[in-house]
Order: C-alpha cells, then structure tokens, then sequence
C-alpha cells in the first residue's frame, strides 16, 4: 500500500508552475497558493493546494500528517547549477594578495593561482575529496538548496579528472541532495603538460569519455572558453565528440572576454555560465537560443568585478539562472540565496526573477525536468522559510534561513 504525507498548512506556496523559460517576469506571474498544502507519496508530489481542499484528499488516502504550527512560505528546493566544490586546498592567501594589489602573476610565481588547486586537489585522497564535498553539500541543504551541480577540473590528467569524478559519485551516494557531476577536464591546459591544448583535448576526450559513459560518472562536458584557456577554435573538436556521444554540453563562457557563448550557442548548450564580459551581441545570441544564461554573482563578489548584465539579457528574451560558482579560487563564499538576492539588487530583477534563477530555470540548465517546481508528479523537493510574506526572503539577503527542508518526500533539515 501507498504512504502519503500531508504537509502544511504553509502560508504560501510558490509553486512556480506554469511559468516562461525565458524573458522577464513580473512579481504579479507568481503562483501563489495560500494557506496551501502539499501531499507526498513516495519520492514526489501527489497533489497541492489550499489546505482545507487538500486536507480532505488526505483523510480519503490515510495520509501521515505533518502539522506545521507556525508561519512558512514554501518554495521549491533551491538548485545550484555551477558549482566547483570537489576541491584540495584553500586559497585565502590568493584571495589577500588578490585584494591588496597583486597581479594574476605575481599571485602565480608566489605558489597561488588555479594551479595551486590542482597540486592539493591531486595530492587529496579520494576519501578527503568525499568529506569536503559532503560537508559542503549539507551546508548548502541547510539553506535550503537540494540539488547541486558539481565539476571536476582540478585533476586535468586522465587519472586525476576520474578521482575526482568518482569521489562526486561516492559523495552523492552519502549525500541527502542530488549532486549532478560534469566533467571539466577542459578547465586549462595544465602546466605540466608536454604538448598543446589540442593535443591534450584529444588525449582527454579519447580516454575519459567513454569512461563517463561506461561508469555513469557524468552526463555534462563542460569547458573554460576564454584567452589563456580554450579558444573557439581549439574546443571545436572536443564538442564535436562529446556531442556525437550524446553529452549535454555546458560552457564557462564570456568571463573576461566574448567567445564563449557564441560556442554555447553553436552546440546548444544547457547552458553558457558567467557572461561577465557579454556585449549587446552575445546578449542577442543567447536570447536567440535555448542556452540558458547562467550568472555566477559569487565569482563576481569574490574577484571585486562587475555582475553578468542579468538585466540585460532577460529583457532581450533569454532564460537566466543564477548559481553560486562556489569555488576555492574566485567565489569562496557558496551562499546562493545571498548571491541571488545581491545580484538581484545590483541588476534590478523582480524577486520572481530571481526566484526563477534558483529553482526552474536552474532546473532547465541542468536538462532536469522532475524539479525546479512544485507540482504533481515532480520530485517532493521543497524549502520553506519562517515567515508568511515571500518578499522577506529576498529582502533578508540570504540571513533568513530556511526552517524546513524536505528532499525527495524526506525532510532532512527542520528547525
Ligand atoms: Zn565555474
């Protein structure tokens, strides 16, 4: 026999159903359920609604209830859709010299740099690389986030790139969110190579993707398009297999200069990330496209430099996400309702805007379709936040944390 599960009565439910991929969103589009409740079964949701409607659903099913007695606005389960969180190492010296005036080189010749990333990452176990992506995965699921993306891309040799792959696949085993790994082999050409970026992509691509493949280590290739790392021209081939093998395709694209998106959109991509650098024409690009344009306001933060035109590109019609890009080197923070709420500020986008960012859009960056909203049939992933108006959430900056958070029928975090 089925178990179901009432859960509420919430204050509001923000389902964010129904809604566009892409372009601008007025707060008046937001699907609210008042006084709203939520029947589980089994992984997913079986039904929402007002409280008393649902209730009496629940009665007819023998549903368990979880009575909630004080305020709560119930959102979908937060999704970070870039995230660099298998990693050795700190860099809080690199963030000071950083900050006090020194040079990308000058940071490099002190020992600093992705560089120093990549010796801790491949020095670490594959059991300490476990615990740091667990410990920071519950982090993240205690603020309400319950699906995470996760690159490789510190190991950039055959061995290495799988160490850390597996290590993601054995963190998410013992993990209570989802963690979605993407292999980023094609990070940089690394220092110790003896041979070019072309020569380094197909020694890559011939070894490790039929491994991604045979292991299920990874769906998502994903590469760093910028000067001083891969060039349109050299990361041509490299998408053109992992393509022709039925990979989903993600770029970190215009960080600091343009290129990338117009690869993203080239291949369609899930998605292009960072766009820091986009001018009024890769802004147009992407909006032509279903390449959802992923801002990464945490490496913004982190590096002291100017926000992705959010703004800008939902206005010209594209769909934007909004994930952390908690990394070591450029985006230590990992908090991503305050980075949303922040970049919200910044660029002016309405709070659905923003809400979009972190839950169905994100979804569609990642190529998931059972989450990013809350109706029947998709996964029973919710987060619900103390109060009974959704505008403090935003307006909390990311200082409100969730008091509930249920992954897949499961609460997991409750306060
Ligand atoms: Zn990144």
């Amino acid at each position: 026999m089925k178990k179901y599960t009432l859960i509420g009565p919430f204050k509001q439910i923000l389902t964010m159903a129904g809604l566009p991929l892409k372009g601008a969103l007025s707060d008046e589009q937001l699907p609210i359920v008042e006084n709203g409740g939520i029947i589980m079964v089994d992984e997913k949701i079986h039904a929402i609604g007002t409280y008393p409607q649902i209730q009496a659903e629940a009665n007819g099913l023998n549903a368990e209830n979880i009575h909630i007695k004080t305020n709560m606005v119930c959102l979908p389960g937060l999704i970070d859709a870039h995230t660099h969180i298998c990693f050795g190492g700190s860099r809080a010296k690199d963030y000071a010299h950083r900050n006090s005036g020194k040079t990308y080189l000058e940071i490099a010749k002190a020992g600093g740099g992705i560089w120093n990333t990549v010796t801790e990452t491949r020095k670490a176990t594959t059991s300490s690389l476990i615990e740091g992506v667990k410990t920071r995965a519950d982090r993240h699921l205690a603020h309400g986030v319950t699906t995470i993306e996760v690159k490789s891309g510190y190991g950039l040799s055959v061995q290495e790139e799988l160490k850390m792959l597996r290590a993601i696949a054995l963190a998410n085993e013992q993990c209570q969110s989802d963690l979605i790994p993407t292999c980023l082999a094609a990070h940089m050409v690394p220092k110790d190579y003896k041979g070019g970026p072309d020569d380094y992509l197909l020694e890559i691509s011939t070894s490790i993707f039929p491994i991604l493949k045979k292991e299920q280590l990874a769906k998502r290739i994903d590469a760093f398009v910028e000067e001083g790392a891969f060039s349109p021209a050299s990361i041509a081939a490299y998408f053109d297999k992992a393509k022709a093998m039925g990979f989903d395709i993600t770029v970190h694209a215009d960080q600091f200069s343009t290129g990338g998106s117009g690869v993203a959109v080239k291949y369609k991509a899930v998605s292009a990330d960072h766009l820091e650098a986009s001018s009024k024409k890769e802004i147009q690009l992407l909006a032509k496209s279903n390449v959802v344009a992923t801002a990464l306001p945490g490496a913004s933060m982190g590096l002291g430099c100017n926000y992705a035109p959010a703004r800008r590109l939902l206005d010209a019609g594209a769909a934007l996400a909004i994930a952390s890009d908690w990394n070591p080197g450029s985006a230590p923070m990992g908090n991503l309702l305050l980075q949303a709420a922040v970049l919200g500020a910044f660029e002016k986008l309405t709070n659905i805007e923003v809400l979009a960012g972190i839950t169905y859009r994100a979804a569609a960056a990642l190529n998931l379709q059972d989450r990013g909203t809350l109706k029947t049939g998709l996964l029973a992933d919710f987060t619900a936040f103390p109060t009974n108006d959704y505008q403090e959430i935003l307006y909390q900056q990311g200082m409100m944390p969730p008091s509930l958070v249920c992954k897949k029928g499961k609460l997991v975090v409750t306060i």
